[in-house]
């Protein structure tokens, strides 16, 4: 098959944020034709079906960002969306927890964060900690009462039908191979598959672990590299579920906001425990010996890399060691609930984090959306980029508002 079309937009991934920008671009413009290459199968195959489906607060993000901004309001229309389309979500909260004083001025620092976010929170004791999670361990804690879980597979899901409703067209199977735009003719952009090509005024690349690398294809250096992070999980045993009631999470490290495993009660009622963060050898590879040649010396031939490795290599032997040792992940587990014992976990799926690293070996705190002309590409989009989603379609449909007339 070749097929040779021509619509208004082209978008390239079948995640969460890709979905959303579809949904708020179409439900802004009807009428305007809109083509989704996906190279999977189906939906969500990636980050957004194999996360935490934690539905976050924005107490974490630094005031001012786009993290904080999109999600303090991500997180009521995400709950909405899900109220209006019976997708099962529930607002169960969130304790953040100190288990030893060195954590409380942590502790402090996220609660002024959250407060300058507008984030709903109270400060709990140790004994009141009990009154909500009875079997957590912990001498201090902050609650978060809008926090709440879901499952972003079928938040995605839902995207996909209303896309299609609504007259856009889904390709999956369709991996972008080749970007071309004449920027300077006007004629718009052309998008390649192995089976088709495709000419759009606009293409908004939301390929999430590829995004830097789409983003090349179509001649743009974003100016940082997608490192893939595993996080690896096991979830309690049904008859020890008991023991997590909600959201249990210790206190972040500002340089690494994503380490640090924690309890999560899952949408279906199971409890997860994780994720831990390990560097992959292959931007998809979910089990530990995946690799890939090409992506793996992609990534070692990145300065950023190196940088990243030399400032922080004792957490990153920290990660491994708790990917290699069961013992040693339910050790870190057991700070925040002391009752589940090794005997209590089975491992189960993992997934892996899209998160870009500059060339001076910073992790890109923020989201990152890069305009050029007809091309808008999505080069971070991390968590909480699935509780923001339909925050970050709306800030990415402004953009493109001005190829399509009011
Ligand atoms: C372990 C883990 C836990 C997390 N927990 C949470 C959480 O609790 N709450 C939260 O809000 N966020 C969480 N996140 C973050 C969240 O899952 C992501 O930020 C979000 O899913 C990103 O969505 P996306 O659409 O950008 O990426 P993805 O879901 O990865 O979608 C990108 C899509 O692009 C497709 N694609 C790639 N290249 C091409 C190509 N060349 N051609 C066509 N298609 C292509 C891929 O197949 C994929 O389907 C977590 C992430 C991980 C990994």
């Amino acid at each position: 098959m070749n097929v040779h079309s021509e619509f208004d937009l082209v978008i390239i991934g079948g995640g969460i944020v890709g979905l959303a920008t579809g949904y708020e671009i179409l439900s802004r413009h009807e009428g305007l034709r809109i083509l989704l290459l996906e190279k999977e199968k189906r939906v969500a195959e990636h980050q957004t079906g194999r996360n935490s489906g934690v539905i976050h607060s924005g107490i974490y993000y630094r005031p001012g960002s786009l993290k904080a901004e999109l999600c303090t309001r991500g997180n009521r229309t995400m709950k909405e969306f899900c109220s209006a389309h019976q997708i099962p979500h529930e607002t169960c909260g969130k304790l953040i927890m100190a288990t030893a004083e060195r954590e409380l001025p942590g502790l402090e620092r996220l609660e002024s964060t959250g407060r300058e976010n507008g984030v709903p929170l109270e400060r709990l004791t140790r004994d009141q900690i009990h009154d909500f999670e009875p079997h957590a361990a912990g001498i201090a804690a902050i609650r978060v009462q809008s926090a709440g879980i879901v499952d972003f597979r079928k938040v995605a899901e839902k995207l996909a039908a209303l896309i299609v409703e609504k007259g856009g067209v889904i390709e999956f199977g369709a991996e972008v191979k080749a970007i071309e735009s004449s920027r300077t003719s006007g004629d718009g952009v052309l998008v390649r598959t192995r089976t088709g090509e495709f000419r759009a005024k606009l293409v908004i690349n939301c390929a999430g672990l590829y995004a830097d690398r789409v983003a090349r294809k179509s001649g743009v250096d974003p100016k940082c590299r997608i490192v893939p992070f595993r996080g690896e999980y096991y979830q309690l045993k049904p008859e020890k579920a008991e023991l997590v009631r909600g959201l249990i999470y210790p206190v972040p490290n500002p340089d690494f906001p994503f380490l640090g495993v924690h309890c999560t009660r899952m949408a279906d009622g199971t409890v997860h425990l994780g994720p831990n963060a390990v560097l992959a050898f292959r931007r998809e590879g979910y089990r530990k010996l995946d690799f890939r040649a090409s992506e793996f010396f992609d990534a070692v031939s990145f300065p950023g890399l190196w940088k990243l490795i030399l400032r922080h290599g004792a957490n990153g032997i920290g990660e491994i060691a708790r990917s290699l040792s069961r013992r040693l992940f339910v050790r870190s587990v057991q700070r925040l609930v002391p009752e589940i014992r090794l005997e209590d976990v089975i491992p189960c799926q993992a997934g892996v984090r899209a998160q870009a690293l500059s060339p001076q070996g910073k992790l890109i705190d923020d989201f990152l959306i890069i305009e050029e002309a007809g091309a808008i590409h999505v080069c971070n989009a991390p968590s909480p980029a699935a509780t923001a989603s339909l925050e970050i379609g709306k800030a990415i449909a402004d953009r493109a508002d001005k190829y399509f007339g009011e």
